[in-house]
């Protein structure tokens, strides 16, 4: 069998697994040195240690080693979703795994001193804003939180408790009175970004919980022109654009959504040792990512039932992924073998959707 590197395919979701660096901590604690994974890029897979004597061996879409590029990574995984949606569809990319494993460095890294850190976040608003043509196209964003299934807005602190809205007729689904950012330029994206992890602190702060403990999503919304002549276009198509007045020429918008989606860190906080609210905060993590894992698992069967009411994440995320919208999933992973655990539960989250 081949591995499929196919990331043109709409409809299953793409998988990538990066291996974040050995730091101080992993040199400390391995007095043996011995890794718990072992990466074959050029077979896009991943040797998993079980135990001294046997490993198990996991195909992914892709696989980057300690010294893949942010440019590399975000080529790969992200640039296909971003041209889908400069194209008109919806996408998602998401990053999962264990605290600490860098999904945060992999998405939201703003690289202020060298743009070569930047991460998907600003390299795909960099893509998109250069590719608006014409005055009337734009790009918005919005910038949330989600914890304990509330949505918070992260650029306006005030705001909690946001609905999660879905068009019975269309399905589009819409966050009312969240605020929503019309973007100038890169630098605005980078400042807006700085001002939601601010917020974000402050409130996690507030809330006694760790910002590792909450989703952060990104909603891009994106109009284009498109100067088609008006009955070339399908009925079909005609569903995804609104019309503008005008003669034989008619400009129309299409409307598209990108969601980057940082997940909560897939650790298992230790049942025994919690109780009250951290317990509560434990059981909602495990509701949303497993919820998320059941619809990339039914996603990944071709199922015609997507299993997205059962949590805020996937029901915010349920125009976004599957269908005609295209998602890429990166998941990320330490090298130390002290969190054999961890890692294990993340490869195999990463396998239900092969
Ligand atoms: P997470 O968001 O998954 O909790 P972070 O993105 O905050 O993890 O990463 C934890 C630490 O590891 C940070 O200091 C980050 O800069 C570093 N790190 C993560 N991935 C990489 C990488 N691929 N290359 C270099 N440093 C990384
Ligand atoms: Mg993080």
């Amino acid at each position: 069998i081949h591995p499929s590197n196919n990331y043109e395919d709409p409809g299953r979701v793409r998988v990538a697994v990066r291996l974040r660096p050995r730091n101080a901590e992993d040199l400390l604690s391995d007095t043996d040195f011995a890794d718990c994974v072992e990466l074959q890029p050029e077979l896009k897979r991943l040797r998993l240690r079980k135990n001294n004597w046997s490993s198990e061996s996991y195909r992914f879409d892709e696989v980057f080693t300690e010294t893949a590029s942010q440019r590399r990574v975000y080529e790969v995984v992200a640039k296909p979703v971003v041209e889908s949606v400069l194209n008109g569809y919806n996408g998602t990319v998401m990053a999962y795994g264990q605290i600490g494993t860098g999904k945060t460095y992999t998405l939201g890294r703003l690289g202020k001193d060298d743009a070569s850190e930047r991460g998907i976040m600003v390299r795909a608003l960099e893509d998109i804003i250069s590719s608006m043509s014409v005055t009337s196209d734009s790009v918005e964003v919005s910038y949330l939180q989600l914890y304990m299934e509330s949505i918070q807005d992260l650029l306006a602190p005030e705001k909690v408790n946001i609905p999660i809205n879905e068009d019975p007729k269309t399905g589009e689904v819409s966050l009312p009175g969240a605020t929503v950012v019309k973007l100038r330029d890169l630098d605005h994206l980078l400042q807006l970004l700085q001002v939601g992890e601010v917020n974000r602190h402050a409130a996690n702060t507030k809330l006694n919980t760790e910002s590792s403990r909450s989703h952060a999503i990104l909603v891009v919304y994106i109009r284009r022109s498109v100067h088609e002549i008006i009955d070339k276009i399908t009925s079909e198509e005609k569903d995804t654009r609104t019309e503008l007045p005008g003669d034989n020429h008619v400009p129309l918008v299409r409307k598209s959504k990108l969601l980057i989606v940082d997940l909560a860190g897939s650790e298992r906080i230790d049942k025994s040792g919690s109780e009250g609210p951290l317990l509560e905060e434990a059981k909602f993590i495990n509701l949303s990512l497993s919820s998320l894992g059941k619809c990339i698992n039914a996603l990944a069967e071709n199922s015609p039932h997507i299993p997205t009411r059962d949590s805020k994440l996937t029901r915010l995320l349920r125009d976004s992924f599957g269908g005609s919208a295209r998602t890429s999933l990166i998941i990320t992973v330490g090298p130390s073998a002290r969190n054999h655990a961890e890692t294990t539960s993340t490869i195999m989250f990463g396998q239900r959707a092969m």
